[in-house]
């Protein structure tokens, strides 16, 4: 029988419903005895890490995930993450690249209602995370209404359904269907694990909108380490009078700091080549270009590299390399 760790981290699935709303309450223990049928895919043990409403977990709490499972790789087949649904995606994109090339699986899961209502979604979703997390499929990976979805290509696309969870630029690994998983796509070859413990969480995003000023980019570039802008369509910044993006990128290139490119546009990624407003910038400046990755990969990558390195080359590399499929147009 597989031997499988619940690592609990707070979310809707363990939350209760207080005076202000709902809090996550349960620990990983008090999850597991509501599925009492779970003795007859594995055998389970429970480390709860802390009790957070997602929107609180940081890059430090991907590196404490990442770390427990290191600690315990060897005593376990596979590891199941309960966790909140907002910044699962996030989560999923940071431990795919601390846990590089996992040979045993990594499974995110969540819930829109929590595990003690009468109508749940947390009930199947565990269920299916442990028979996902029991299974040949390796690496990280989230487990949602069914679906198996690669952790670098997960986004919460819906707020309230319990279809909460799409797969972005990449198809589904496969699904599980009463208990038994129908893979789509065959794993990955692996050769690791190979862990990392450290991440420069000095990352921000700017979204680009019609008349967007630069001075919001020239803060956001003295900030951080690392900016990524979500441009409009395949990509490119806007120049207008208060809107000489050009003059601001180059400016923090020249400081030091990442600049990515990436789109707001969900499905099919950037492409800078195409567009006046684009070409220049790539021919002329020393910025990175997101292709089909999802932003919450392009954050988590770059927190991973920068917490590795600052030497331009370097992150070039890293941030065109692929990890975990995230990225194929740039090859
Ligand atoms: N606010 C909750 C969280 O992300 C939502 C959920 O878990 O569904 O922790």
């Amino acid at each position: 029988m597989k031997r499988l760790l619940l690592i609990g981290t707070g979310g809707t699935i363990a939350a209760e419903l207080g005076e202000n709303g709902l809090a996550p309450e349960l620990t990983s223990a008090q999850l597991l005895r509501y599925l009492p049928d779970i003795a007859a895919i594995a055998q389970v043990d429970c480390l709860q890490l802390f009790s957070l409403d997602s929107t609180n977990i940081q890059p430090k709490h991907w590196v404490r995930i990442a770390d427990a499972i290191a600690a315990r790789y060897r005593d376990y087949d596979g590891f199941v993450v309960s966790h909140g649904t907002d910044t699962m995606a996030y989560t999923a994109a940071g431990l795919s690249y601390l846990i590089q090339q996992s040979p045993k699986p990594i499974v995110l899961t969540g819930a829109q209602k929590p595990i003690g209502f009468e109508t749940t979604d947390s009930k199947q979703n565990l269920r299916d995370a442990f028979t996902v997390a029991a299974s040949d499929l390796r690496g990280v990976m989230v487990v949602f209404n069914n679906k198996i979805i690669l952790g670098t290509r997960a986004r919460k696309t819906r707020s309230k359904s319990f279809e909460a969870f799409s797969s972005i630029n990449y198809p589904l690994l496969g699904l599980v269907r009463e208990g038994r998983i129908v893979p789509y796509i065959p794993p990955e070859e692996t050769g690791g694990p190979v862990f990392y413990d450290r991440v420069d969480p000095a990352v921000s995003l700017m979204k680009l909108i019609p008349g967007a000023d630069c001075a919001v980019a020239e803060f956001l570039l003295q900030r951080s380490h690392g900016l990524i802008i979500e441009a409009f369509g395949v990509g490119g910044l806007p120049s207008y009078k208060a809107g000489d993006f050009y003059e601001a990128v180059r400016a923090g290139l020249e400081a030091g700091r990442t600049v990515v490119l990436t789109t707001q546009v969900e499905n099919e990624g950037s492409d800078l080549s195409v567009y006046q407003v684009g070409s220049h910038l790539k021919r002329n400046l020393p910025i990175l270009e997101a292709y089909d990755m999802t932003t919450e990969a392009v954050t988590a990558k770059l927190m991973w590299i920068l917490g590795q390195t600052r030497e331009r080359q370097e992150v070039e590399r890293l941030f065109y390399t692929p990890v975990a499929r995230d990225i194929f147009m740039a090859q």
